[in-house]
């Protein structure tokens, strides 16, 4: 199937091409058609399945087709978004989707000035994304009016509702008009989101996506055991020598990403830092500029990656061993996005050992360890002495040799090796 079958117009199918986008993925393939012919729609579907065009494509042609009031631009489509990073996200899918098209977009979101948000209503637009407190601010100030708006989305609804939106969203949606389109998307579908949907909802056709594949599947992982002060010397070797495509590496704090920037640049690798303490708007460059490969490598803490999505992201590097297992599956999800090729590899100090296990009891498989490298840990541990003797210091890497030929094969052996991309 391609997006000729869909009936999309010339003009969108066009800007898609342009993106690279040949044909629609599953959710698209199942939404699009219920979505032009004006239905509500329930939607399950993970991040990464296509589920942003799989709403912006038919709303862009219906609000191109469907007759303009008189007068200034209104709000018709309105996107609400849990996080900001998720409405600048979508709000660029929009830009991207629609570049032909005759329509003004805007997005809005809090922790940025409310000037220049301020400026394109004034002004007029037909679609806004927005997160609900800032949207709810401007509405109060009289800035926004959604009452002629034809088309709602709520996006990731479980987790506007798991972040406390509902009362928000309620009181968004009441000067909205009843004869609106409304469409709910989801990763999951408990009972609250299911209330809400019945609130806002007529009669709506549910759709499901099958999950993405898990990035323990999609992904070839590796691990390296390096002593924390080898880290960066590592980083660097495996930049120059086999990952020349970009690559996100996971940081621990912001001093730690600062640093890592620091140390890259003077090996003259292009990098930058992206953390809490940057301002919304200077977040949103930094990505911008790694998405056009402006620069090599992104040093992020966990906080600053929410919501990080490039699609040709080649490499995920865990500098530390996260505390929560479930934040190295998430971080790793970052890679093998859309289908492509993905890379993960960590790097693992001696104190960071047990964090490792739970990872690997939480996959249930086991990364498979390159040995050869220039860096193997040393154990710092002393061995007490029993007769008199003293401590001894040794490697841990060549004590070990055994045991993780074990794992490698067990884990799957050969994927983990060294190789060019
Ligand atoms: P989403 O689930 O909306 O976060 O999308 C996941 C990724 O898939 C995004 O990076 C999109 O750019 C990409 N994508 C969406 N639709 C298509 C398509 N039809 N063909 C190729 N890539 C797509």
């Amino acid at each position: 199937m391609n997006f000729l079958d869909l009936n999309i117009t010339q003009r969108i199918i066009d800007a898609l091409i342009a993106n690279g986008y040949t044909e629609p993925t599953e959710i698209q393939q199942k939404a699009i058609p219920i979505i032009l012919d004006r239905k509500d729609l329930l939607a399950s579907a993970q991040t990464g399945t296509g589920k942003t065009a799989a709403f912006a494509i038919p709303m862009l042609q219906l609000l191109t087709q469907k007759k303009k009031p008189k007068g200034q631009r209104k709000v018709r489509g309105l996107i609400i978004s849990p996080t900001r990073e998720l409405a600048q996200q979508i709000y660029e899918s929009y830009i991207t989707y629609g570049k032909f098209l005759n329509l003004k977009v805007g997005v809005i979101y809090g922790g940025v000035s409310q000037k220049r948000q301020e400026k394109f209503l004034r002004s007029g637009v037909d679609i806004i994304i927005s997160t609900p407190g800032r949207l709810m601010d401007l509405m109060e100030q009289g800035l926004v009016d959604v009452s002629n708006v034809e088309m709602l989305v709520l996006d990731e609804a479980d987790r506007l509702l798991d972040m406390g939106f509902i009362h928000d969203i309620k009181v968004i949606v009441k000067p909205i008009k009843t004869e609106r389109q409304t469409l709910l998307f989801s990763a999951t579908l408990p009972k609250s989101v299911l209330d809400i949907a019945k609130e806002l909802m007529d009669n709506p056709v549910r759709i499901a996506a099958a999950k993405v594949s898990s990035p323990v599947e999609a992904i070839e992982q590796s691990l390296y055991y390096v002593d924390p002060d080898n880290k960066k010397r590592l980083l660097v070797d495996l930049i120059k020598t086999e990952l020349n495509d970009t690559i996100l590496v996971f940081a621990r704090t912001k001093n730690n990403t600062e640093q890592i920037v620091t140390y890259l640049e003077k090996n003259d690798i292009t990098a930058r830092a992206i953390h809490g303490d940057k301002s919304q708007n200077k977040r949103i460059k930094v990505l911008r500029d790694f998405k056009n490969y402006q620069f090599q490598v992104l040093v992020a803490t966990d906080v600053a990656s929410r919501g990080i999505d490039i699609d040709s992201l080649a490499c995920v590097i865990n500098y530390n061993i996260p505390e929560e297992a479930e934040t190295y599956i998430h971080r790793i999800g970052r890679t093998a996005r859309a289908g492509l090729e993905g890379r993960a590899i960590a790097f693992c100090d001696y104190g960071e050992r047990g964090l490792l296990k739970d990872i690997e009891k939480l996959m249930e498989l086991q990364i498979p360890v390159i040995e050869e490298h220039e860096y193997p840990m040393i154990d710092e541990t002393v061995t007490p002495p029993r007769s008199g003797g003293g401590g001894k210091r040794r490697s841990s890497n060549k004590k070990n040799t055994g045991k993780r030929n074990n794992r490698s094969r067990r884990a799957g052996g050969g994927r983990g090796g060294k190789r060019k991309r």
